[in-house]
């Protein structure tokens, strides 16, 4: 049971009948928001509290609020599933939940009960069913909630006011031209995080730093960054926001360990398990990237993927250094890869059973 119950202010919906089917037909992502969202604010004196679902819009919000200055904030990324049925569907909740408490913990931040997130996500899901896409392809619901400081204070302490919220954000296919591979730069310039740093936590500063490197892989013609550990710049951290994986000719699916520095996606964990069930080998473990590149160059490695809930799985075709670049397999879509999406996103889709129990019912 809930200890916040997300009540409804108003059932006034912002964006019309029409409109919102002219959105919902090409909807891409991040562009759109819906009609209302979940907030709750804690205090350091009265803990958790305040939960409604309100008209999505404009804060209100200090120039002196903490968050501005000195960037205390995490966040979470989800998404809702029509099924065939009608229903709507979110995958693993309960996980994001636990991983919005340790970011929390990280940032001190006031931990929210998973109750209570698992709540804000269906208030939410509710108040705006109409605006969960009909699933032609890959269309979803995006839900982010998060969480931050917005005492009106400008010393350096932990916030004693906190603001969470959930807004949703309909979703396209995000390969609406069948799947990319990416071409990912490798820099040796930037890390996204050291050793004590926040890089377990999902919080808005790790996006911050991984900016340059993200632009510095634009003008190598890259589609993303891959970041190194910051002590030794030899072993693969992850990409700005996806998990890194390679596959091996005789059968290893190979991920780095999380080191503490490795941001621990739901999406990561759920190929893990999906590739044992398969029968492949998997291994956390560390991954020198000089090795790799020549067990991509060898053939040892035949296939790479990165992972996060906005793609599923994204195959990586070329990584480019200042070295040179490396072409993986055969620079397109690797079969386990593209095996390991399908059957991701059909358990999403709710087209085969969902035999580890990870879909959570929100409508
Ligand atoms: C969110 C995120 C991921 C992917 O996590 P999922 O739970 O799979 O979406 C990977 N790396 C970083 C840095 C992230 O912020």
């Amino acid at each position: 049971m809930s200890a916040l119950d997300f009540t409804q202010t108003s059932t006034t919906r912002r964006v019309g009948d029409d409109e919102r089917a002219q959105i919902l037909a090409d909807p891409g992502f991040g562009q759109h928001y819906t009609d209302f969202m979940a907030h709750a604010r804690w205090t350091a004196e009265g803990g958790w509290g305040a939960a409604e679902v309100i008209p999505f819009g404009p804060l209100q919000l200090s120039p002196a609020a903490a968050v501005l200055h000195y960037g205390q904030e995490i966040f979470e990324g989800l998404k809702a599933f029509r099924h065939a049925d009608g229903s709507v569907w979110t995958f693993r909740p309960e996980a994001n939940g636990e991983r919005l408490q340790r970011s929390a913990r990280r940032l001190a931040l006031p931990e929210l009960p998973i109750e209570d997130f698992l709540a804000s996500l269906a208030a939410v899901t509710v108040a705006d069913e109409p605006w969960v896409p009909e699933a032609t392809s890959e269309e979803s619901l995006y839900l982010r909630p998060f969480m931050f400081a917005s005492e009106e204070f400008l010393g350096v302490r932990a916030s004693r006011t906190v603001d969470y919220y959930v807004i949703a954000s309909p979703a396209g296919p995000y390969f609406p031209r069948g799947v990319q591979p990416l071409i990912v730069w490798i820099t040796d310039e930037y890390a996204r995080a050291g050793a004590g740093g926040t890089g377990a936590a999902k919080c808005g500063g790790n996006y911050a730093s991984s900016l340059l490197g993200k632009n510095e892989a634009a003008e190598h013609g890259a589609d993303e960054v891959l970041f190194l550990d910051s002590e030794t710049h030899t072993s693969i951290d992850e990409l700005s926001g996806m998990n890194v994986f390679a596959i091996t000719r005789d059968g290893r699916l190979l991920t780095p360990a999380l080191t503490g520095s490795i941001l621990e996606g739901v999406t990561r964990h759920s190929i893990l398990r999906l590739a044992q069930d398969r029968g492949l080998e998997v291994a956390e473990q560390r991954l020198v990237m000089s090795e790799v590149l020549e067990q991509v160059s060898s053939g040892e490695i035949t296939e790479m993927f990165a992972c996060g809930t906005a793609a599923v799985i994204n195959p990586i075709g070329e990584f480019r250094a200042h070295g040179g670049s490396w072409t993986v397999g055969e620079g397109g879509s690797g079969e386990i890869t593209l095996a390991l999406r399908k059957e991701l996103t059909d358990i999403q889709y709710g087209r085969i059973p969902d035999r580890h129990g990870w879909l959570t019912r929100l409508v």
